[in-house]
């Protein structure tokens, strides 16, 4: 956990959000500022930067958060369209939360969805 980080502080409960899923490993919340007609976050609850700075014993929380997109894509009922996943790595990449996190996009439709 770090102090500042500001997912770190909606997995402590400190500022609110839109929690779709929790469990030991993995939270999903709405995105404040949705960028498709749905998308949320999915991200590990321990704190990594980035997908850069993964280990290799980082593997098997990775599968959880790869398999946790399928299932909560499917509890929204985005499954079936489709949807998008994107992870900004780097602030040269567009991250702004210094937190690892994996956007998921749905309900795509024709809205213009190639930049987040
Ligand atoms: P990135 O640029 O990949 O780091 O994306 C960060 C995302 O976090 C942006 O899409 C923000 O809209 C989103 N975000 C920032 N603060 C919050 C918050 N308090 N609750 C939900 N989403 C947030």
């Amino acid at each position: 956990m770090v102090k500042d980080c500001i997912f770190c502080k909606i997995i402590r409960g400190e500022i609110p959000a839109e929690i779709i899923f929790r469990d030991e490993n993995i939270i999903a919340f709405h995105d404040i500022n949705p960028k498709a007609p749905v998308h949320f976050l999915v991200l590990p609850v321990v704190h990594i930067e980035s997908i850069r700075d993964l280990k290799d014993e980082d593997s098997n929380l990775m599968g959880e958060l790869m398999l946790g997109i399928k299932k909560i894509a499917q509890k929204v009922g985005i499954d079936k369209t489709g949807y998008k996943v994107i992870a900004n790595n780097g602030i040269l990449a567009g991250q702004l939360v210094l937190h690892l996190h994996f956007h998921v996009l749905g309900k795509l439709g024709k809205v213009p969805h190639w930049q987040i």
